[in-house]
């Protein structure tokens, strides 16, 4: 589609893991239902409400699929695995007819047989370090790109002719438990087989470098558990997916706390925007993401803004650090919408359920709401999830989201005639 232009600003504004369940301490309310949200609730009563299941009813979405089916993709059609994501979202490229896998640093026995702790004791010391001594490495022909993330996490991404993705785990996903051979999933798939037979190697030559390498010699000193394993998993090929701005007519700039949805930003062709103080948790700078946002909306007509706070929150059963971080959205909104005022057409959903009782994503629909100055209104007055059920947009799915806001954005091409 080509660039298409109404003067208005399109904001998908995601509160990570915003719905939930009632929760007994909050006298069985939700979080988003007990927190103090005058902006929200404002916007509810002047815009349209409703629910949104972010894949389909009852589905229990990731952050990447669910985000993928807010932007207009259905990830049942192209979603190709955490690998890709995780690795983009570190910044390593991925390109068409790569392998990429998410990795842990790990520590194995002198044998190299036994693995003894699956994520090197939580410790990042050296992590950057060891990834360089075995990034860029060619085994046959085959380049092998590695790279450390956040903790003991790190991402793989395997570049050369004639891989397949259809590989078991060398991780064997327990503590104790003997180190695997990646395998191709079916014998006769020689892809496959190439992408096992590069992974094991890789994972030699690895730990041959790893063992007494300075960073380790260090962390025997200091008692962590040493990182000479890089364990991968999850593997998957790069997903072929249109750009956004091919799929929408609109550019668009990406401020979001989560490091898979910010790869499939940069996979989309979105303007990724890095902001000091954005930490992904409770005590994020939800003033300077605000700030960023509205900057960004001076050069794009499409933003998404993801604010990771409240599935951190609900993961840790923490109902009050939920409706605090609720709050600072809702403050972060003020400030968007008096900044941005006519120009802003804005839709404030969540990317799933993430329940504090439950500490970790359930199925249920997320409240959403629209608002800006061509948007209709319903009778519902406040932003929650008992309120939006009863909203005129009903219920809807993460895949509708896009439409929605580019006809209220008047720049959506015409359905026939
Ligand atoms: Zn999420």
């Amino acid at each position: 589609m080509p660039e298409v232009a109404s003067g208005y600003v399109g904001l998908l504004l995601i509160a990570d893991g915003l719905g939930d369940r009632p929760v007994p301490e909050l006298d069985g309310q939700t979080p988003l239902e007990a927190a103090n949200i005058p902006t929200l609730d404002r916007l509810a009563r002047e815009g349209e409400c409703g629910l949104l299941d972010p894949v389909a009813p009852g589905v229990r979405g990731g952050s990447d699929t669910s985000h993928l089916s807010l932007l207009g993709y259905d990830p049942y059609q192209v979603y190709p695995g955490r690998g890709p994501f995780e690795a983009m979202g570190i910044g390593l490229e991925v390109q068409p007819g790569d392998v990429a896998f998410r990795a842990n640093f790990a520590t194995v026995d002198g044998p190299m047989k036994t693995i003894l702790d699956r994520r090197a004791g939580r410790s990042d010391l050296g992590t950057r370090e060891l990834a360089a001594a075995v990034d860029g490495v060619q085994i046959e022909d085959v380049i092998c790109r590695f790279k450390e993330s956040t903790v003991h996490r790190a991402a793989l991404v395997l570049h050369g002719p004639g891989l397949g993705d259809q590989v078991t785990d060398p991780d064997p996903h327990e503590n104790g438990l003997p180190l695997l051979e990646a395998r191709p999933r079916n014998p006769q798939d020689a892809a496959s087989a190439k992408t096992a037979r590069i992974v094991n190697a890789f994972l030699r030559l690895a730990f041959e470098r790893w063992q007494h390498h300075p960073v380790n010699e260090r962390r025997r000193a200091l008692g962590i558990p040493v990182a000479n394993l890089p364990l991968p998993r999850g593997p998957g090929r790069s997903p072929h997916l249109e750009p956004f701005q091919q799929k929408w007519g609109l550019s668009a700039a990406c401020i979001v706390e989560v490091g898979l949805v910010k790869g499939l930003g940069r996979y989309l062709g979105m303007e990724v925007i890095e902001v000091p103080g954005s930490t992904a948790g409770l005590d994020t700078d939800t003033q300077a993401i605000g700030g960023a946002v509205i900057e960004a909306a001076g050069r794009h007509p499409f933003v998404l803004c993801n604010v990771k706070g409240p599935d951190v929150a609900a993961h840790d059963h923490n109902a009050p650090g939920k409706v605090a971080i609720i709050e600072k959205i809702d403050a972060m909104a003020a400030q968007i919408v008096t900044a941005l005022g006519d120009r802003l057409i804005l839709a404030v959903t969540g990317d799933h359920t993430t329940a504090c009782t439950y500490g970790d994503h359930t199925g249920e629909p997320c409240p959403i709401l629209f608002w800006g100055p061509t948007v209709r209104t319903d009778s519902v007055q406040r932003f929650g999830e008992r309120p939006c059920a009863a909203g005129a947009v009903g219920r809807i799915r993460g895949t509708d989201v896009l439409r929605i806001m580019t006809s209220y954005m008047n720049v959506q091409e015409k359905f026939g005639a």
